[in-house]
């Protein structure tokens, strides 16, 4: 990788320059961060498993009608992508509850929701991502009434596409978190990436934690866990339209 062509560094991944300036390429590092940052590793070839298992994703969630900053996987570690500009919140879909909410709220992990739970929170470090409600994105002028509940709708359908493929290869999809960038002709588009980074996917018969938890709380090999992840997605080969 060639460090002059660096637009941005994010916590697990770069963002370079290519050839044409509508585009970009995201390229995924081994860097690993939990507790915003408070947690640090580097664990050897974590991007390039994230890397497959997103182009894995966006493929499927492309064929099934949902935009995304998705164009081609270029290598190992690189995808070439649309240049957005991102709206600076973090989406947050919940089915069972898990991690924050769980600490936040006091109820216990592995509840089951009546229905999905929506959540926005503001991506700034600083701040530790504070969670918002939708009067404070919109009051603040970070995002449009109509835009925001557009990309409530896609996490929707996002979250029912995703929650069919996982049950296919025996896993709950617990909870995720999506991001949404406006491309040069203002449409929005899911970005960033999806791999167990930032989703929770336990197994359905043991409740086995699939994900990065592994990592966050030293339950194992974080390796060995995406790796089974990657070879369950592509056991399944060309997957069609849901
Ligand atoms: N998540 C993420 N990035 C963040 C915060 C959360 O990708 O900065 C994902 C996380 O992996 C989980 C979901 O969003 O799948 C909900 O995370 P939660 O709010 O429970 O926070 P956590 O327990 O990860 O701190």
């Amino acid at each position: 990788m060639n460090q002059a062509n660096v637009i941005y560094e994010g916590k697990a991944k770069y963002l370079l320059k290519s050839d044409n300036e509508d585009e970009v390429i995201v390229y995924f590092k081994d860097d690993a961060t939990a507790f915003n940052g408070v947690k640090k590793d580097n664990i050897a070839s974590k991007g390039i498993l994230n890397n497959k298992i997103t182009t894995i994703i966006f493929k499927y969630l492309i064929k099934n009608g949902i935009k995304t900053h998705y164009l081609k996987t270029l290598n190992d570690r690189e995808q070439l992508c649309q240049k957005v500009t991102i709206i600076p919140l973090e989406f947050i879909n919940r089915n069972i509850v898990a991690g924050s909410m769980a600490k936040r709220l006091g109820v216990e992990e592995g509840t089951k929701l009546t229905r999905p739970i929506k959540e926005i929170s503001y991506k700034c470090d600083e701040l530790n991502d504070p969670l918002l409600n939708d009067d404070h994105a919109i009051g603040l002028g970070i995002v449009s009434e109509e835009d925001l509940m557009y990309c409530y709708e896609e996490m929707l359908k996002i979250n029912n596409l995703l929650i069919k493929l996982f049950d296919s290869i025996n896993l709950i999809l617990v909870d995720f978190k999506i991001e949404f960038g406006f491309n040069k002709d203002n449409e929005i588009l899911l970005c960033d990436e999806f791999s167990p980074d930032n989703c929770r996917l336990w197994e359905k018969d043991t409740m086995k934690k699939m994900d990065k938890d592994v990592f966050r709380r030293d339950l194992g090999n974080i390796i060995d866990t995406y790796t089974i992840i990657l070879e369950k997605l592509e056991g399944l080969g060309e997957i069609e339209n849901v």
